[in-house]
């Protein structure tokens, strides 16, 4: 669903690659195609803004990272923005100390509440508990039927009033058939005798935001005193979410969203806005109408998604987490001056190699999809290879690679197992891209590889 909002925003980043240094002109230039890429995406306005000018503010702020260069500092900015602003850390249910758990759910009419009942049921049966579902929903008709089907496809037992009979559950308990606080009472009592560990209590929605709506919701809240209130919205009614969202943070308050239908081709701005306006987080996120659509909402793993960025972000935090400023920072100066040894190129060889294989690394850079018969020629043993070299040579060789003669090609070449001609190629490779590397640091006037973000 976020299809054309990740297009946009993966342009707008795109367009900074490259970049040795970015101006203030680049970074407004940036915000402003992703402010509209997140407004045609429906994201509100107010959420719109603040999101913006925290990136500008850290943007331009300058977050120094060796590791990275300035377009990819941004990308990482811009990450972890959007993972702020879907919430953070990913929340999960908190369940009772004493079972059993109660999860109460809430939302307009055709939300997707009663499918949700099914899907968390399905899911929390698979994590080993014993979840019972409660049909409180007694205004639409065929409501409770459906949660009776849902319930039988799931696999979960369900609790429901007997139609025309005032006489509630599996029989025992008696209930009005027109009382949902009562049978959402009496679901959980039966929970209680019967020990299921949750109860999933689905209520009734309205077409529209109304009081009665929101006493009955309140009022069967107050009535089983939920550890949980999830409120359940539907992701393709754009900015709508957004009001319905703060109607019932007012109305019934709740604990917890769940975003459904998130498989429609709708722009998705709900899923960005509803945390941010709201304060809660989004716990569930449901794409489809099987019972196995469904799964735990990770603001980090939605984020890649949206910048349709995955490998990207982790390459860069790869690189973030491997990379030794220092060495880097020695090895650049010695490029400049054209002094760069063969033991720095092995230190540089084993601090890239460390983030992986390095066809995963080289295949994460973006554009890779195109080349892969060139990464497929790229192979960690070749490297391997190159290493056995240069660890044969002894420490002056390394220092100073221009005493390798015959004698010395032969002798490397025995003891790391290859042959004289595989010696002959790294030395003379080494050497061309020594002078290269010096060359170039020199016409552009810079520190060597190590640009920093400044
Ligand atoms: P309720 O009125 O809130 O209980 O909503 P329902 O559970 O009856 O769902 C309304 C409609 O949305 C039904 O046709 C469901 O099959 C459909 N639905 C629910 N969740 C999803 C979803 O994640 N994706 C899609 N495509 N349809 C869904």
């Amino acid at each position: 669903m976020f299809d054309s909002l990740s297009d946009r925003l993966t342009g707008a980043l795109k367009d900074l690659r490259g970049k040795g240094r970015l101006s203030d002109a680049d970074i407004d230039r940036t915000c402003r195609e992703i402010r509209l890429a997140l407004l045609e995406a429906d994201v509100s306005l107010p959420v719109v803004r603040a999101f913006i000018s925290r990136i500008k503010e850290r943007a331009k702020g300058q977050e120094v990272s060796a590791a990275l260069n300035p377009a990819q500092t941004v990308v990482k900015i811009v990450n972890e923005e959007l993972i702020g602003i879907l919430g953070g850390e990913t929340r999960r249910i908190q369940f009772a100390k004493n079972p059993p758990t109660i999860i109460m759910l809430a939302g307009l009419q055709g939300a997707g509440k009663t499918t949700l009942a099914g899907k968390l049921g399905h899911w929390l049966k698979k994590q080993g508990h014993t979840p019972l579902l409660v049909a409180c929903d007694l205004q639409r008709p065929g409501a409770v039927q459906q949660l009776q089907i849902v319930g039988e496809r799931a696999e979960v037992p369900v609790f429901a009033p007997h139609p025309g009979t005032g006489v509630g559950g599996e029989g025992e308990l008696g209930v009005t058939a027109g009382d949902p606080v009562s049978v959402a009472k009496a679901g959980v009592e039966e929970a209680k005798a019967k020990l299921y560990d949750v109860v999933i209590i689905d209520t009734a929605g309205r077409l529209g935001i109304d009081a009665e709506l929101m006493k009955q919701a309140s009022d069967i809240r107050d009535a089983t005193q939920p550890d949980e209130v999830l409120f359940v919205v539907d992701a393709m009614i754009g900015q709508d979410a957004v009001t319905t969202a703060e109607a019932f943070a007012e109305g019934v308050d709740f604990t917890g969203v769940v975003l459904t239908k998130l498989d429609g081709d709708a722009r998705g701005g709900a899923a960005l806005s509803v945390r941010e306006v709201t304060g809660r987080p989004i716990m569930f996120a449901s794409s489809g109408e099987k019972l196995d659509d469904f799964d735990v909402f990770h603001p980090d793993r939605m984020a890649s998604r949206i910048l349709g960025m995955g490998d990207v972000l982790s390459l860069i935090e790869q690189a973030e987490q491997h990379w030794d400023a220092q060495q880097a920072e020695a090895a650049a100066t010695k490029i400049t001056q054209g002094e760069l040894t063969l033991e720095d190129f092995l230190e540089q060889m084993l601090m890239i190699r460390k983030m992986g294989p390095i066809g995963n690394i080289l295949g994460m850079l973006p554009g890779a999809g195109q080349m892969k018969d060139v990464l497929s020629q790229v192979d960690d043993k070749q490297l391997d290879r190159v290493q056995a070299i240069i660890r044969g040579m002894t420490p002056e060789e390394r220092a100073n690679p221009k005493i390798i003669n015959a004698s010395r090609r032969l002798r490397i070449a025995n003891g790391s197992g290859v042959t004289v001609s595989e010696v002959n190629q790294l030395v003379d490779r080494f050497f061309e891209a020594r002078k290269m590397m010096a060359a170039m640091s020199g016409r552009m006037g810079m520190g060597g590889v190590n640009r920093k973000s400044k």
